[in-house]
């Protein structure tokens, strides 16, 4: 069964070259014919691994190909994903699966809704790459992929693909809470690290702020039903603080590179959902308005 990957950039292209080193065939898709000509130019994609460069010369067709499509990895920015989906829709067969690797919170159910009935594997992601050029990714940080199904426990057989190709994984029957956990990490960290400017270890700096941020958070995930996501999470946003202190967040990597961030998939979710069910988060809601004015001042998109 063909790997179709929609999204040749960092992570794609992460998961492409490792699936087609084990032998299994992948297929890239591109937007259009002009990212097509340009990726056969580039004769393949490459990956770099501890300084060592490899090259793969996976198959890639445009999102507008007709070849079916059974098993999708769509590794698109979550802002892209459910657009990006739209256009590879009527290629889906009707036992198709979908692989989700957005971070964040809110493109997944878009993307769910969109292809329903098909099953969509929602992930969670700490590996670590980024895009050096085009079709060519660096593998940053070494980490686990969580994937689970809310709708259904039974895992996939193709995990056994995964474990060939050494992608490191779990099969997880509380992603929901793993996203949800993930997001406010992300909420408490990622944002501050943008209006403070600074690694993430710079936050020490503002320890009030952050557990401000912390308990409100706390709150949210209780209210939304997530109270798991929410044991010690203070704790945890401390420790990663720490443990991580030399990076900078991937917000803060977007914003310095002048690229669009996923705001409203992280903070912009939060607040969203706070104000569906009533709840005041002023800490949260004032960061996330500093946030939008700190990207509009940039002339970066704010949502
Ligand atoms: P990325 O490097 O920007 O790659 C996204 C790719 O999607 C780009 O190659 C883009 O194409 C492609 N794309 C967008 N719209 C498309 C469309 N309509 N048709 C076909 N391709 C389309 O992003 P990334 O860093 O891999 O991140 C992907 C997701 O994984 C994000 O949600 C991110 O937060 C999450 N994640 C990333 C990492 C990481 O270390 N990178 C770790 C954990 C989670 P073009 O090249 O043509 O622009």
């Amino acid at each position: 069964m063909t790997w179709h990957v929609l999204g040749a950039g960092s992570l794609g292209c992460l998961w492409a070259a490792r699936l087609a080193r084990a032998g299994l065939p992948v297929t890239l898709l591109m937007r259009n014919q002009q990212r097509l000509d340009a990726y056969l130019q580039a004769g393949g994609l490459s990956l770099i691994e501890n300084g060592q460069r490899s090259h793969y010369p996976v198959a890639a067709q445009t999102c507008d190909h007709s070849q079916p499509i059974s098993r999708l990895l769509v590794a698109c920015k979550a802002y892209d994903a459910e657009a990006a989906v739209a256009q590879i829709e009527s290629r889906l067969t009707a036992d198709a699966e979908l692989i989700l690797l957005q971070n964040g919170l809110g493109s997944q159910s878009g993307v769910s809704a969109r292809v329903a009935p098909a099953r969509c594997i929602l992930a969670s992601s700490t590996e670590g790459a980024f895009r050096q050029n085009d079709f060519e990714a660096v593998f940053a940080g070494q980490g686990q992929n969580w994937l689970g199904d809310p709708l259904e426990q039974t895992p996939p057989d193709w995990l056994s693909e995964l474990a060939a190709s050494g992608i490191a994984h779990s099969w997880s029957t509380d992603i929901n809470t793993r996203l949800w956990r993930k997001l406010a990490l992300n909420c408490a960290i990622n944002p501050l690290t943008v209006l403070h400017d600074c690694r993430n270890g710079g936050l020490e700096q503002y320890p009030q702020q952050v557990m401000a941020l912390c308990n409100e958070l706390s709150t949210l995930l209780t209210a939304c039903d997530q109270a798991d996501a929410a044991q010690d999470l203070h704790q945890q946003v401390l420790q990663v603080i720490r443990a991580t202190a030399q990076n900078y967040s991937s917000m803060h990597q977007d914003v310095s590179h002048g690229r669009r961030t996923e705001i409203s998939y992280i903070s912009g979710y939060a607040c969203t959902a706070a104000q569906r069910l009533n709840l005041a988060l002023p800490h949260l809601e004032a960061v996330h308005a500093q946030l939008v004015q700190a990207l509009e001042a940039r002339g970066l998109p704010s949502r």
